[in-house]
């Protein structure tokens, strides 16, 4: 039995439409989008402006792909282009709609994709489109010599037999955990808590806004707190919103005989920030961000955890002076220091007058909805590719970067604040410089802020093959 593959199903299903050209993968894109988008299709090298759509055909929503053309952006072999198709497919979807031409015979591409999709254990339905008229049903069966059991003739010019496509679909889709959204109203009550992760230097004050917080009226503690060899976890409700608390300054408390406690209080840092869903970075206002906040920093931002930063002691910051004044001096100061955070927003709090603290769990508040909307594939390919025409990537050894598809990835495990992590089918992940990397994170963040969240690409390299002579 292979190992069931768990997907986070709090997000939306990925449905891939493959086969080779002309077999009429547009027509059952719209027929499925439940609507008419013309696009010029089937032409090497043109970029549709539809690649990805929602679409409810069934009981559940889920994006659909067109894999179509994706290739043709790669070179003029026609095989890679096909190849890369089934890749993109069975890396950034769910479920594979496998279309073949009902009125042909089996061809060797139809073998081939049927190879490379057997192969990738992907969840397949074979669709025989074309299938006009009950008169030609009986051609459907010469298709399963390819192996993938029942397949549903259609036909996506009609409409015939879309019911029974729908249906499949959902069936398929339901086996992996995916309902349709109704179905889940009290989502809300299940929310696990967020773990948040309080770090910075010693005596910046973590200690003390653990209590304020805790103290704070509108906290409930809720449970005894745990211990874990790196941190005491506090379980509270603020709201309705129920958060654990990573406190590694309690902690340091606890050993603080141990001479050997500083060496290992990084270490400690680190663990809970890899546990963390979100992490405070706590900073003295008075003294300003030195390295051993910016070596935090730097931890956040490779185990690629949300993040705000706590300038706390906000009270002792040039109190005669005017608040805007007094913030916005201070916030510069902090930005150019932690530069490379630059995700994060600032809040100013004082722990021990316990101000602000509301600001927190707004902001935490905030960043977990920008991070349970993810951007959609058609825009986001649109965008990344209008990046690159407009400031192509320099040449590597004669080599230029090629974007071939992109589409934000769906975590493996849901977490309730997760990174927005964008693959990208590229000719060579090689020709990606860290320079360029920073560009496409501008042009996404200029129409997409997420503030809070750090960005993270993933390349997948699809190596030309030499033409076969
Ligand atoms: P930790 O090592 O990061 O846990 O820091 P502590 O919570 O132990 O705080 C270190 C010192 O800073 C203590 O003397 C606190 O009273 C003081 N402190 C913490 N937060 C504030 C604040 O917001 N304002 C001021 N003025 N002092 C603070």
């Amino acid at each position: 039995m292979p190992e069931p593959i768990l997907v986070d199903t709090s997000q939306k299903a990925h449905v891939a439409i493959v086969g080779q050209p002309n077999v009429g993968k547009s027509a059952l894109f719209n027929r499925l989008a439940g609507r008419r988008i013309s696009i010029v299709h089937d032409e090497p090298g043109v970029t549709r402006d539809r690649i990805a759509v929602d679409c409810t055909p069934g009981t559940i929503t889920f994006e659909i792909t067109d894999t179509g053309g994706i290739g043709a952006a790669l070179d003029d072999v026609f095989s890679n282009q096909i190849q890369a198709e089934a890749d993109i497919a069975i890396e950034s979807s769910d479920l594979i709609l496998f279309v073949v031409d009902g009125r042909e015979d089996l061809t060797p591409v139809d073998h081939e994709l049927a190879q490379v999709l057997h192969r990738s254990d992907s969840q397949v339905i074979l669709v025989v489109n074309k299938i006009d008229d009950p008169k030609v049903d009986d051609n459907a069966a010469v298709f399963s010599a390819l192996g993938f059991g029942n397949s549903i003739a259609v036909s996506a010019a009609h409409g015939r037999h879309f019911d029974q496509l729908a249906k499949s679909i959902d069936s398929h889709l339901e086996s992996m955990g995916f309902a349709p959204f109704e179905a889940n109203p009290d989502t809300a009550q299940q929310d696990p808590a967020i773990k948040v992760a309080i770090v910075g230097r010693p005596n910046v004050g973590k200690s003390s806004l653990v209590n304020a917080i805790l103290k704070d009226e509108r906290t409930i503690v809720s449970d005894v707190a745990g211990t874990t060899r790196d941190s005491v976890d506090i379980p509270y409700t603020r709201g309705n919103d129920p958060y654990l608390l990573i406190d590694t300054a309690g902690m340091r408390r606890r050993t603080r005989r141990d001479t050997s406690v500083e060496a290992f209080s990084a270490m400690r840092a680190e663990r809970s920030i890899r546990r963390a869903d979100i992490c405070l970075l706590v900073v003295d206002s008075s003294k300003g961000a030195v390295a051993q906040d910016r070596r935090i920093a730097r931890m956040i931002l490779e185990a690629q955890k949300p993040c705000i930063i706590l300038l706390n002691k906000f009270d002792l910051y040039h109190p005669d002076a005017k608040f805007r004044d007094r913030l916005e001096i201070l916030e510069d100061d902090i930005r150019e220091d932690l530069f490379f955070l630059d995700f994060a927003p600032m809040i100013a709090v004082s722990a021990l007058k316990g101000e602000f603290l509301n600001q927190i769990f707004k902001s935490i508040r905030r960043i977990k909805k920008t991070s349970s909307a993810p951007i959609g594939t058609g825009a986001l390919n649109r965008l990344l590719r209008q990046a690159i025409e407009s400031n192509p990537p320099p040449r590597r050894n004669g080599k230029r970067l090629k974007l071939l598809y992109c589409t934000q990835k769906r975590h493996d495990s849901p977490t309730p604040i997760p990174s927005p992590e964008y693959l990208l089918f590229v000719n060579s992940a090689k020709l990606l410089s860290q320079t360029y990397e920073r560009y496409l994170e501008k042009q996404i963040r200029e129409k997409h802020p997420l503030i809070g969240l750090p960005l993270v690409f993933k390349m997948k390299s699809r190596e030309v093959k030499k033409a076969r002579k």
